[in-house]
């Protein structure tokens, strides 16, 4: 763990703003089709909103038709973790961000091949950071 993991909420609450803080920190959820990169086409890397973390690449971003960032794969196996997600009557997968623990989205098993996931991440937990700047 780096020793972004090791913020107070007071200082996290003091970097991010509201609608970060809610998804990346109190596992909150931003509307359907109201996060910047639901519809983002733009080559680049897409960073974590909190610790700047590489999380998932342009290249494997695709339309699920939901209004969230979708992803088949994460940019490295290690960039993510998941944990067992009980606050629905269906059980979800949590996936939050292995640097800071920062809370990203769900993944589900209906995502497209090769991998068959669909990585369901709230645009206000990510930045692009666009290829070539
Ligand atoms: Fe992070």
């Amino acid at each position: 763990m780096t020793e972004k993991a090791d913020k107070t909420e007071q200082e996290w609450r003091a970097e991010l703003s509201p609608e970060q803080y809610r998804v990346l920190r109190e596992h909150g959820t931003e509307r359907a089709f109201s996060g910047a990169y639901w519809d983002a086409k733009e080559p680049g890397v897409y960073r974590c909103a909190g610790c700047g973390a590489e999380l998932f690449r342009s290249e494997t971003k695709y339309d699920s038709g939901t209004g969230w960032p979708s992803f088949y794969e994460p940019a490295a196996a290690e960039a993510v973790e998941t944990e067992r997600d009980w606050s629905l009557l269906v059980p979800r997968t949590e996936v939050h961000c292995a640097a800071c623990g920062g809370h990203l989205g769900h993944v589900f098993d209906d995502g497209p091949r090769p991998t068959g996931l669909r990585y369901c991440i709230n645009s206000a937990a990510l930045e692009l950071d666009p290829a070539g700047s």
